[in-house]
């Protein structure tokens, strides 16, 4: 079996050595194996294409992909899914290059091949290693992502995954700039098998997110995979023009009965400071899926490539 191991990196440079030796080891045991791992260097600003091409230098199998800027990871995971199904590859594994994603997964990948499956997708069994603020807030992600998107999310698989060459191909044939690629790997469907694993921490260097990120993205996620979140504005406003109806019902009924005044301006001030919340909101929302297209219909390439070694 021809496989490309995807290994997204950026400034990952203490990284490289450590993980290269384990996946060396872990594919010298996969004798009927042939492996090619595919760095795509994402605009690394410290010397981690240096590292790489060093690596590239001594050992054929690694190849490498470098982009002219950050584009980010999911950019950089499709850049290398292109590369490598341009190539001869049977399937791909998209590893992290922080050994977050043990490559003790490899071989168990291989094997779901093997009995058939196209998909393959690491679960994180253990996010011990993630705070608690940020399991919380995946938790509520992945809830309301499945509430609302039409094709729904295996709560805490990651991109960690292996896909054989048609599951891969079908990806490529999702056009969207926005690549929300836990969304985009969910639509394609494909017989898939979970692993589950127990997620390690970091081995060295730090995380690329802030939780302004992880919010931008999980917005981008909500809005990319599908219109729910559009009706939701709807929805809203439907409760409002009900909720007026009512309390307009009721302050008739007060007047005609007791002969009461409208007590005034406390519930006045909550009506419009709710009815402004509800419409920016509502705004807000199509604003999101208005940029959306606006992103969309420039068709910019997803990324740039400088360079290309080995491949
Ligand atoms: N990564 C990337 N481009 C980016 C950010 C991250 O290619 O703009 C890579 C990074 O080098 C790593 C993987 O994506 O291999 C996961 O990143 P990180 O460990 O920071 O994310 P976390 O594990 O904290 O979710
Ligand atoms: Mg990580």
């Amino acid at each position: 079996m021809n496989l490309t191991l995807i290994i997204p990196a950026y400034n990952e440079s203490e990284m490289i050595p450590i993980l290269w030796e384990k996946l060396n080891t872990t594919l010298a045991q996969l004798t009927d194996v042939q492996a090619h791992i595919l760095f795509v260097n994402d605009g690394s600003a410290d010397d981690t294409l240096l590292k790489l091409k060093q690596l590239a230098a001594q050992d054929s199998r690694v190849q490498i992909i470098s982009l002219s800027r950050n584009f980010g990871k999911e950019a950089a995971m499709t850049a290398g899914i292109e590369a490598a199904v341009s190539q001869q590859t049977d399937g791909i594994i998209i590893l992290d290059a922080d050994l977050q994603d043990p490559p003790e997964l490899i071989p168990q990948f291989v094997e779901k091949y093997r009995q058939g499956f196209e998909v393959a997708y690491g679960v994180r069994t253990d996010r011990a290693s993630d705070s608690f603020l940020k399991r919380v807030t995946a938790n509520g992600f992945y809830r309301v992502y499945n509430l609302l998107a039409d094709s729904p999310l295996v709560p805490h698989a990651g991109d960690c995954r292996f896909l054989s060459r048609r599951a891969a191909e079908a990806l490529l044939r999702l056009p969207e700039r926005e690549r929300f690629m836990k969304g985009l790997f969910a639509w394609i469907g494909f017989k898939s098998a979970p692993i589950p694993f127990a997620r390690q921490a970091r081995a060295a260097g730090r995380t690329k997110w802030n939780y302004f990120q992880l919010t931008r993205f999980a917005l981008q996620g909500l809005t990319a995979g599908s219109t729910s979140v559009l009706k939701l504005g709807t929805y809203l406003g439907v409760v409002v023009s009900i909720g007026s109806v009512c309390f307009a019902a009721w302050v008739a009924f007060k007047k005609i009965m007791f002969g009461n005044p409208v007590s005034g301006y406390a519930s006045l001030m909550v009506a419009i400071l709710f009815c402004s919340g509800v419409q920016l909101i509502s705004l807000g929302i199509l604003g999101e899926y208005i940029g959306r297209i606006f992103m969309e219909t420039k068709q910019r390439p997803l990324y740039i490539i400088d360079e290309k070694i080995n491949c």
